[in-house]
């Protein structure tokens, strides 16, 4: 089963790199790609930790902003990890991230919600890009709410009055950079509307354009009308078309290998990279 989209404690998946291939593993996962947010600090980890019979994609989940302001996450994978200008563009993302989260949290203080940027970084593991999940467990915490699911379903939304965004490529940046750094992109739960405001037909279209590789239809964000534009979308524009959990550990629902991809589309995808990256124990 291959899975090409999980996190781990190096950004709001609470399951450490070691802990999650040990999971892959026992879950009968034969490829595993790690895609923190905007980091590839777990990629060593997983690395070390790899054993037995798992094939290991090394890769990041990159938040990516589009000129009219609409959120897009593009997973890199199997691109070159020495690669200095992808190093700085995942950099110049996490960087902002920290200002990011520190207006949310005067917006939150400003209601009366009193929280501070260092029970944040308390919650976040040391080297964790920090996101609106780390906040959400700090609120936790405090008891303002009871859950993630709950802060995502009100306060922390994309439609929140407490919502601010961060500094990000666009996605035709994002993709360009993956590809200058050998490796292959895949737009992430492209249809995922009850986020937010999600791309169309068209802009897909530009990212083709821009060199996207694939497609991520089967998503638990995705509804099953969604999913099949999507699979229209893939076949009429010649895209690899994936699966994948989004596993999170504890920190979401999603459960390792709950949706997977197809090992000749796999197969596709994997010749795009400019080099053989799969790393094998
Ligand atoms: P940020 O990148 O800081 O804006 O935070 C967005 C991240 O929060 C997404 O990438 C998801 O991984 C995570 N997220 C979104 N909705 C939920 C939810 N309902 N429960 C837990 N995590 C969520
Ligand atoms: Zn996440
Ligand atoms: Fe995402
Ligand atoms: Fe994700």
């Amino acid at each position: 089963m291959i899975d090409l989209h999980t996190h781990s404690t190096y950004s709001d998946g609470t399951d450490t790199p070691r802990e999650l291939i040990n999971f892959a593993l026992s879950a009968g996962i034969t490829t595993l790609a790690l895609t923190d947010h905007d980091s590839i600090a777990g990629w060593e980890e997983a690395k070390q930790a790899l054993r037995g019979e798992l094939d290991l994609v090394l890769g990041a989940e990159i938040s990516c902003l589009t000129e009219d302001g609409i959120s897009v996450h593009m997973l890199g994978l199997l691109f070159d990890g020495t690669n200095v200008e992808m190093a700085q563009m995942l950099k110049e993302t996490r960087d902002s991230r920290i200002p990011r989260m520190k207006k949310m949290i005067q917006l939150l203080n400003e209601e009366g919600i009193e929280i501070t940027m260092e029970e944040v970084v308390r919650v976040a593991s040391d080297g964790a890009t920090v996101g609106r999940p780390h906040l959400a467990d700090a609120l936790v915490a405090r008891g303002f709410i009871a859950s993630r699911n709950e802060a995502f379903d009100g306060l922390l939304n994309n439609d929140s009055k407490f919502y601010v965004s961060h500094l990000a490529p666009t996605p035709e940046v994002a993709i360009a950079q993956i590809k200058a750094a050998g490796g292959v992109s895949v737009i992430a739960h492209p249809f995922a509307s009850f986020r937010g405001a999600t791309l169309d037909e068209s802009s897909i279209e530009s990212l083709v354009k821009a060199g996207l590789n694939g497609i991520e239809v089967n998503h638990r964000d995705q509804s099953e009308n969604e999913r099949s534009q999507l699979l229209e979308i893939a076949r009429s524009m010649s895209l690899v078309v994936t699966g994948s959990s989004d596993y999170h550990g504890a920190g979401k629902l999603n459960s390792l290998g709950e949706n997977s991809t197809d090992p000749r589309q796999w197969e596709l995808l994997e010749a795009k990279a400019d080099q053989r990256r799969v790393v094998k124990a």
